[in-house]
């Protein structure tokens, strides 16, 4: 399977390789991976660049494949930027696709100053969701400023007077984060979904206790659910979380067990087709969290 997408991507590439360029030359071109990057990019960019988020609307990032046209389109970008290849394992295969055609690959979580506070903290070096930690989306809003600026000098003044502007309301949220999950009748984000709050739950000193890993696709034991249920009710936890974009049945099984209701948070890795069409942005995303946090964990 691995070799037949490598041959549908090698097929792509030299299809367009030597068909005649379609793409206008005139405005820099950014693909993104996940939505926050996509937005972060778009933000930076204004009217001066192409910014497209590689994601079809409501798809899971963590086990969606591109198709051929996917791979198309980004070998005719200027820059690919994503996460990881822990977020999404089929990034590295299109960067090794598209290598030496041109397009910039920027891995998000790859740079300086950043790794080494991610991968300072203990298990969460390993999570890709980096961007629910609002002090990391604005370092990466900074250095998309710097990647876009360099790719394209003729608007480097607007690239980086947008990004330190950007970066600003991402750190005037990151604080509203702080004081708003300050004083709370319970500190643990107990989801029925996967463990995409690591970096929040690091950084404004939450417990998260997940049904799923990382990814959400190996099934959890029964045991550990128990083990959830138990925390649960010892703890007199009233709130269970879902996700947006998964199926609630987990949290529901979990309500059910223990008498707690079910709220819904939004990991912000992709949007549905609804909210694509509402424009919804990653800052209205990320207040809509807090509220949500905030309500269900019963802070003051
Ligand atoms: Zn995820």
């Amino acid at each position: 399977m691995q070799r037949y997408h490598n041959a549908i991507i090698a097929l792509t590439i030299s299809l367009v390789a030597i068909s005649p360029s379609v793409v206008c030359a005139d405005r820099l071109t950014v693909v993104a991976s996940v939505f926050p990057l996509f937005d972060f990019a778009r933000e930076v960019a204004g009217p001066a660049a192409d910014v497209r988020l590689l994601l079809p609307p409501g798809v899971d990032p963590h086990s969606w494949e591109p198709r051929p046209s996917d791979i198309v389109d980004l070998s005719q970008a200027d820059i690919f930027v994503y996460t990881s290849e822990r977020m999404e394992p089929w990034a590295g295969k299109i960067a090794r696709a598209v290598q030496g055609r041109g397009v910039a690959l920027v891995q998000a979580m790859d740079n300086p100053g950043f790794t080494s506070t991610v991968g300072s903290g203990q298990d969460h070096g390993e999570d890709p969701h980096f961007w629910l930690d609002l002090s990391l989306s604005a370092r990466t809003v900074e250095m998309i400023g710097s990647l876009l600026a360099s790719q394209d000098p003729e608007n480097r003044d607007s690239y980086i007077a947008n990004a330190r502007a950007h970066a600003r309301r991402l750190e005037q949220l990151d604080q509203d984060f702080m004081i708003g999950l300050k004083e709370c009748g319970s500190r643990r984000l107990v989801t029925g979904g996967h463990a995409a709050f690591g970096h929040l739950a690091r950084r404004y000193g939450i417990e998260q206790l997940s049904v799923y890993g990382l990814s959400p696709d190996a099934e959890p034991t029964p045991r550990h659910l128990a083990g959830i249920v138990n925390v649960v009710k010892d703890n007199k936890i009233h709130t269970i979380f879902s996700e947006e974009l998964l199926n609630p049945r987990m949290a529901q099984v979990l309500s059910q067990e223990t008498g707690a209701k079910v709220m819904v948070l939004n990991p912000g890795a992709n949007l549905s087709a609804a909210q694509w069409r509402e424009g919804l942005t990653f800052l209205e995303i990320m207040g809509r969290n807090l509220k949500t946090l905030r309500e269900g964990l019963e802070c003051d």
